[in-house]
This record gives structure tokens, C-alpha cells and sequence, in this order.
């Protein structure tokens, strides 16, 4: 029986994905829990913070849904999830702060940022080509078809790969501007932290994936070569 043991590339990082999904779970459950000394919905703290570091024209919307969190870059707007908005609870403050974080890296043109988002319809393309491509190539055994299916995919990889600086970034902002307003106590940042590296392992593992699938397309092209 034929067996591709390039699908047991895929294994590690479904297996670091589920890993970090799990984590990001336990923690949200556990912080949003416990609420923070100051007392302050996430909204308002976060408004505050935007404020104080020169962002004030950021809006702020509820958005329904759990850990829907996201800054939009291009309405310029904060959307934070039912459980985070009108929340005081660590998770909240931590979550709500992290998506400030994204919003001072546009008004700031943290480059990183900038790049991410030039990338993003070029990779939008790669993540839906590559596979159809590359499968074209083995189909036709027409090898410039199967290389371009692995430069899409690289793209892929690439966005994922300038992802991280951003969201380690978010998370290094939300942290001190926290501090700086003085929404945290010693031991409210801790937790804060747990939930925001919680978070960012999501990201390590999507790259890990994606790097790892990138590498299954490198090994089935040589494996048809010989
Ligand atoms: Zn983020």
C-alpha cells in the first residue's frame, strides 16, 4: 500500500496548535475571572490609554462573539468582544490593551506592521493558489507549475513569520502602557501575561504549520524528481 509520509510533517504543528489553543482557553477562562483592583471596564481603560499616547481618534465598538478581539487598520477602528468590553476582569484589560497596541503601531508606522499589511493581498492569492497549483504541476508532472505552487506558499509563510514581531510587539506595548496608567498591580501583570503569551503561541504554531507545510511541498516535489 502507497503511503505520503510528507502528511506526518503536518503533525507537529497541529499538535503545537491545539497545544496553544488550549492554552489560550485556560487562561481566558481563569482571567476573565478575576477581576482587577482599579476596577475600570476594558473600554474605558483602553480609551484612556489610546488617549494619553497620542491615538485618541481610534473608535471603540462591542463586538459580539468570545476572543473576537481585533483592531481594523483600515477603519481605523478597536473592536472588542462581549466578554472584554464592559469587563474589568485581568483577561479584559490584558486583551483590550493588546488590540490598543496594534492601534499605536499604525499611528506610529511600526514597520513591521506596515509590511504585514502590503503583504496581505498578494498573500490572501498565495493561500488560495498554492496547493491548486502545485497539484496542476504534479498532475501535468510540469515542474515550473509545482515551483510557483511553493513560491505562493512561501509568501504564505513569510506573512506569518512578520506576524509575530507584530503581536509580541502589541503585547510588549499593552503590558507597559498598563503599567504606565496604573491599571496593574504587580500581580495583575503577571496574569496579563499569562493570557497575552498564551496568545502569542497561537502565532508561533501557525507559523511552525505553515513552515512545515511549506517543507511537505519542498519534500513531495523531490520525491517525484527521483
Ligand atoms: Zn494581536
Amino acid at each position: 500500500m502507497y503511503f505520503d509520509w510528507t502528511i506526518l510533517l503536518m503533525l507537529p504543528g497541529l499538535l503545537l496548535g491545539l497545544w496553544a489553543q488550549a492554552r489560550v482557553n485556560s487562561a481566558y477562562a481563569k482571567y476573565s475571572q478575576v477581576g482587577t483592583r482599579s476596577g475600570v471596564s476594558a473600554e474605558t481603560a483602553v480609551s484612556q490609554l489610546l488617549r494619553q499616547n497620542g491615538a485618541g481618534d481610534v473608535a471603540i465598538q462591542a463586538t459580539s462573539g468570545q476572543l473576537t478581539d481585533h483592531y481594523d487598520p483600515t477603519s481605523n477602528t478597536l473592536r472588542l468582544s462581549q466578554g472584554v468590553y464592559g469587563s474589568s476582569s485581568i483577561a479584559a484589560l490584558g486583551i483590550a490593551a493588546h488590540e490598543a497596541g496594534h492601534a499605536l503601531q499604525k499611528a506610529q508606522n511600526y514597520p513591521f506592521l506596515s509590511l504585514r499589511s502590503l503583504m496581505v493581498p498578494v498573500v490572501n492569492f498565495g493561500s488560495k493558489l498554492s496547493w491548486p497549483i502545485f497539484l496542476a504541476g504534479i498532475l501535468f508532472s510540469f515542474e515550473p507549475l509545482m515551483y510557483a505552487g511553493i513560491i505562493a506558499f512561501a509568501l504564505v509563510v513569510l506573512f506569518s513569520l512578520v506576524t509575530l514581531p507584530v503581536e509580541f510587539d502589541a503585547s510588549r506595548r499593552a503590558v507597559a502602557m498598563l503599567n504606565a496608567g496604573g491599571f496593574l498591580t504587580q500581580e495583575e501583570e503577571t496574569g496579563v501575561r499569562k493570557v497575552l503569551n498564551a496568545a502569542a503561541l497561537t502565532y508561533v504554531a501557525s507559523f511552525v504549520s505553515a513552515l512545515l507545510q511549506l517543507l511537505r511541498l519542498i519534500a513531495i516535489l523531490n520525491r517525484r524528481r527521483r
